[in-house]
């Protein structure tokens, strides 16, 4: 590992050299680009590429960094996405005068990041949501069926997902609009409005890259290939539009209204030093769901909840959750050998989310529905008021930061983050 950067990186920022996180940004006036976080500021790689500074050998299409996604440039695949992240690794580095040699380019082609405008940084393809977390399974097997088996007999042996609806999918920032909803009260027929029971899901999710083909699966072994990144993912969920509709077939509107993403993908290649054992898992999963390297990540969560008054007097938000991505039962490998393991395609730009991340103890689940088990023990926020679900003028923020691998500087997501405005 080099040491620093020449672009300054204030201490405890997310983004340090090591990192280098993709994503597509917009200053006023001017088109939507690719962009890498550095510090607090963005490096414009188109400005780069047009200087002649990111070839490294290997030719790029035209203009692959002018695009208003990242899809382009991640359909190249993993020899590409390498070339470029040494080439900016190399460029930034402390020793390295190659920007600043050329007359104004450093001027140019490196942008405050409270200047420029964060774009959802891939065209969603399809979009999957799993379940894979043991202590949220478990939580929700015994809310939803109290007294029996937490758990349904397929969960241990595959990673259970649903497809979402991947329109829906929004960069942090973004409104929550309040849904309306079919909703049923006290095993009435069902009324036509807004939900009462809006909230929040704490996912991790990664983005596929290089594309595969139809009919063929993707051994686990070569999901590197194929998997470019990884961003926090809110998974807005209407907990009594959900309940309603969820039997027979799943999840639906209750969770198809909006799903947030974090504006950077943080690289696999950033990522590697804190691939993690995941959990031991029982009984043992059938040969292709097996790996014989590391997948869980050893990244902390942290979600804040702020009301608008809490706003209003300016006061911190409160942290009502707070746990750790390597416990996930499933790993990312896992999830990407299940979904293409009957042939079905991987296309750039596809996104599969976690599923809710909760840990082992109350203050560590993802979701209020497991922090107020469902509505029974509020949350006391600090200006007084109380909380089951979610309220207008609610901010809910995400942050996730990779900090415990030895000699190597953390790795942060940035945040996501979704303020809930009334319903229409
Ligand atoms: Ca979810």
């Amino acid at each position: 590992m080099s040491g620093g950067s020449w672009v300054p990186v204030p201490e405890g920022s997310d983004f340090s050299l090591h990192n280098l996180p993709y994503g597509i940004f917009r200053r006023a006036g001017e088109a939507a680009r690719i962009g890498v976080a550095i510090g607090d500021q963005v490096l414009d790689l188109d400005a780069l590429w047009r200087e002649g500074l990111l070839d490294g050998g290997r030719k790029l299409p035209e203009g692959v960094f002018a695009h208003g996604s990242l899809n382009r440039f991640l359909s190249l695949g993993r020899p590409a996405w390498q070339s470029v992240r040494a080439g900016v690794l190399e460029l930034l580095d402390g020793h390295s005068h190659a920007i600043r040699d050329v007359p104004g380019l450093a001027e140019r082609a490196l942008i405050e990041r409270s200047e420029a405008e964060m774009l959802l940084p891939v065209e969603i393809g399809d979009f999957v949501d799993f379940y894979s977390s043991l202590e949220h399974a478990s939580n929700m097997g015994a809310m939803l069926r109290p007294g029996g088996e937490p758990l349904l007999p397929n969960w241990r042996h595959l990673p259970v997902g649903y497809h979402g609806r991947a329109g829906s999918v929004v960069v942090s920032g973004t409104p929550v609009v309040r849904p309306w909803g079919q909703i049923v009260e006290d095993d009435g027929p069902p009324g036509f409005g807004p939900t009462g029971m809006l909230d929040f899901e704490l996912e991790v999710g990664f983005i596929a890259g290089a594309p595969s083909a139809f009919g063929a699966s993707v051994p686990i072994e070569q999901a590197p290939e194929h998997i470019f990144g990884c961003v926090l993912v809110n998974d807005w969920s209407a907990r009594d539009i959900q309940r309603w509709e969820n039997a027979p077939l799943g999840p639906f509107l209750g969770k198809s209204f909006m799903t947030s993403i974090s504006p950077w993908v943080v690289t696999l290649d950033a990522l590697a030093p804190y691939f993690v054992p995941g959990p031991a898992q029982t009984p043992p999963v059938l040969d292709y769901l097996r790996s014989d390297r590391d997948w869980a990540i050893d990244l902390d969560l942290e979600v804040t909840l702020a009301s608008s008054t809490m706003i209003e007097r300016d006061m911190d938000a409160e942290v009502i959750s707070r746990t750790n991505f390597r416990t996930l039962y499933w790993n990312i490998a896992q999830q990407l050998a299940h979904v293409t393991s009957n042939g079905a395609r991987l296309r750039t730009g596809d996104l599969f989310a976690s599923g809710t991340v909760s840990g082992p103890g109350p203050r560590a689940y993802g979701s209020m529905i497991e922090l107020t088990r469902s509505g029974e023990r509020p949350i006391v926020l600090p200006d007084g008021s109380e909380r089951t679900w979610l309220k207008d003028g609610d901010t809910i923020a995400m942050h996730g930061v990779c900090g415990h691998a030895e000699g190597v500087p953390p790795v942060g997501f940035g945040k996501v983050r979704g303020a809930v405005v009334p319903a229409p």
